[in-house]
C-alpha cells in the first residue's frame, strides 16, 4: 500500500475542498431544511481559502526537515477557525487541530489513521458538547472511529481502515435523517428536525470520502 504521507494529506485537503465546492448547494439545502442554509458557503469559504493557503506554501522554498501529516492538518485547522463562521468552523478547526496534534510525523500507519480519527472525534464532540444520536456531525465522526478500529485490528491496510471510516460515516449520515435533533440549531425545531439529515454529518461523509480517494490516487 502507499504511504499515507504529507502529500496524501495534501492531496486529501485538495480533494476536499473540490469535493465541497461540487457539494455546497447539497449541503446548503440540507441546512436550508433544519437550520440556517450556510453549511455549504461556509464550508466552501473555508476550504478554498485551505487551497490558497496551500499553494502559497507550494510557492515557498520548502524548510529544513520532512514535512509532517499534522503540518498540513495544523494549515487547515488554523484557516478554517479564521474564515469559517458559525458552528461548523470551531467544530472541524478543533477536529483538525486535535488530528494534527496525532499526526507530527511523515507518515501514519494504520493505528495513527484510527488514532486521526479519534483524535477530530474528540475535538468536535468536547468542542460542541455532543455526543452521538444527538444529529450532528459527531455520529458520522464517530461511526468513523469505530468502523477505522474494527478495520485496523483486524489487519487493515491504510486504505482498508480509510474505506471503512468514509463507508461508516456515510452510512451515519443517511442514519441522522429520522433523528431529532439536540444540538445545534436543528435542536430548536424539535420533533420538526426529523425526516432531513444533518447537514454537518453529511459533510463530514465527504471529508472522509476525499481522504480515501486521496489514498487512492
Ligand atoms: P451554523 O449552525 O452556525 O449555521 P453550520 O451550518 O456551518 O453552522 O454547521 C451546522 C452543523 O454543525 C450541523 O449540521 C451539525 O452537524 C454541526 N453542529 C452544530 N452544533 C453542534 C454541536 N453543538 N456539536 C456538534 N456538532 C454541531
Ligand atoms: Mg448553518
Ligand atoms: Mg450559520
Amino acid at each position: 500500500d502507499m504511504a499515507l504521507d504529507a502529500d496524501w494529506a495534501e492531496r486529501w485537503v485538495r480533494r476536499t475542498a473540490e469535493v465541497i465546492a461540487d457539494a455546497k448547494g447539497e449541503l446548503t439545502e440540507l441546512d436550508r431544511q433544519i437550520g440556517d442554509g450556510d453549511h455549504g458557503e461556509n464550508l466552501d469559504r473555508g476550504f478554498k481559502a485551505v487551497v490558497a493557503r496551500l499553494d502559497d506554501v507550494a510557492a515557498e522554498p520548502a524548510p529544513p526537515g520532512e514535512r509532517t501529516v499534522g503540518d498540513v492538518l495544523k494549515l487547515v485547522a488554523t484557516t478554517l477557525m479564521s474564515t469559517v463562521g458559525g458552528a461548523a468552523g470551531p467544530l472541524y478547526g478543533t477536529a483538525y487541530l486535535r488530528a494534527a496534534k496525532v499526526s507530527g510525523r511523515p507518515q501514519i500507519d494504520p493505528p495513527a489513521v484510527v488514532a486521526v480519527l479519534e483524535a477530530a472525534l474528540e475535538g468536535v464532540a468536547s468542542r460542541g458538547k455532543a455526543t452521538v444520536g444527538e444529529k450532528t456531525m459527531v455520529d458520522a465522526w464517530h461511526a468513523a472511529v469505530e468502523a477505522g478500529e474494527a478495520a485496523a485490528g483486524d489487519g487493515g491496510s491504510e486504505v482498508d481502515v480509510l474505506r471503512a471510516a468514509a463507508e461508516a460515516a456515510d452510512t451515519a449520515a443517511t442514519g441522522t435523517i429520522p433523528l431529532i435533533a439536540t444540538k445545534g440549531r436543528a435542536s430548536y425545531l424539535g420533533e420538526r428536525s426529523a425526516g432531513h439529515e444533518d447537514p454537518g454529518a453529511r459533510s463530514t461523509a465527504l471529508v472522509l470520502g476525499a481522504a480515501l480517494a486521496a489514498a487512492l490516487s
